[in-house]
């Protein structure tokens, strides 16, 4: 059992910067996230991508505002759990909250922050048969530890950039013994120098670079042994592999936060605009996935209410203490 002050369900920029308004206040957050890494949308839609509205960054690229946030709430040391989704929310007889993930792990805290953003990002899955049944046993849908990976057969599959990232990464870093990318297309969606990194990588025999071709099925007696690979020209063929990695993307959903029995309207979380709490007192909505009337999806309304909703929470923790606002001026930021 994780026990902390607040549970974040969703490490994107919002959950990210409730961390630092919550280190402030002395109270310790543990961030739960059904992605690998942290970031949200930022992270895994468009991490290349400059923001412009940013107070204080004239131009910020998505991928190094999530560094900066990583490294504001640094001193806070908070928990990640990540990787797991978050699928359920029971209230114990103490006045605290059970979260549960989809892997078992369960974290205890009075408050609960929801910010799902928009909702768990669910991997885009191939139409192989058989696949269910060789999930976690070879088959992966996102790299969590490259580690897993030393010196083992690889064959990563997509055309995107996380396809191509990965398969890069895998080589270069020396960590698969062997890596081959499949791709459906003859030309790929991602950035030009990763798609040019490919080939060269292709030319000199150190990726086996299988384009116009699908992965058709599954074999092995237990875990992934081997693949039928489908080759537009060519036909059928086997190959021998430790690892079957699909990189099709992810898609979000409202995912379990839809069923936690919280008021939902427009497909998000309706929250009180005082404290952002929601209809279940201890659990707010922070970010992308709550709707109020003028509610706008921008990372700077999600970092105000984070910020108010933290102050909300820190007086049911601790009624019987005033909290008095100081900038960070007077205190310094001193983590835990
Ligand atoms: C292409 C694009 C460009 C954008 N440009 C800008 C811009 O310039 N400026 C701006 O302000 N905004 C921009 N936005 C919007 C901005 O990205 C969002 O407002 C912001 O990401 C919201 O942050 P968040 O932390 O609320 O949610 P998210 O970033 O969506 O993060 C939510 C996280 O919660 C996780 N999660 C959800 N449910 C669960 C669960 N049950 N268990 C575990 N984890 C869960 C998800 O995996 C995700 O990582 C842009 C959006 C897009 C798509």
């Amino acid at each position: 059992m994780i026990k902390t002050d607040i549970i974040i369900i969703g490490a994107g920029p919002v959950g990210l910067f409730t961390v630092f308004e919550a280190g402030l206040l002395k109270l310790k957050c543990n961030l739960i996230d059904s992605l690998a890494q942290p970031g949200g949308q930022c992270s895994e839609i468009y991490p290349k991508k400059p923001i412009y509205d940013i107070p204080g960054f004239p131009s910020i690229l998505a991928g190094d505002l999530i560094d900066n946030l990583m490294e504001q709430i640094a001193p806070f040391k908070p928990g990640f759990t990540l990787g797991e989704a978050a699928i359920s929310i029971d209230k114990t007889e103490n006045d605290t909250f059970i979260v549960t993930t989809i892997k078992g792990t369960k974290h205890e805290a009075p408050i609960v922050m929801i910010a799902g953003g928009l909702g768990v990002f669910e991997p885009r899955k191939p139409p192989i048969e058989n696949l269910e049944a060789y999930e976690d046993k070879g088959v992966e849908y996102m790299i969590k530890d490259p580690e897993m990976y030393r010196n083992k057969r690889v064959v990563v599959a997509g055309g995107g950039d996380s396809a191509l990232d990965w398969a890069i990464y895998l080589t270069e870093k020396n960590i698969a013994s062997e890596v081959s990318l499949v791709h459906r297309g003859a030309s790929f969606r991602g950035h030009l120098d990763s798609v040019q990194k490919v080939i060269d990588l292709s030319e000199t025999g150190k990726i086996n670079l299988i384009t116009e071709a699908e992965v058709k099925e599954i074999h092995g007696d237990g875990k992934v042994e081997s693949l039928t690979i489908k080759h537009k020209r060519d036909g059928d063929f086997n190959k021998e592999t430790d690892h079957f990695i699909p990189l099709f993307g992810l898609k979000p959903s409202l995912g379990p936060s839809g069923d936690w029995d919280l008021e939902i309207e427009k497909n998000a979380i309706k929250v009180d605009t005082t404290d952002y709490s929601t209809n279940i007192p201890g659990i707010y909505a922070i970010g992308d996935i709550n709707t109020y009337e003028n509610k706008l999806k921008l990372i700077l309304c999600g970092f105000h209410e984070g910020t108010l909703a933290v102050q909300s929470a820190f007086a049911r923790i601790h009624p019987e203490k005033k909290n008095v606002l100081k900038y960070t001026t007077v205190n310094g930021v001193s983590g835990f």
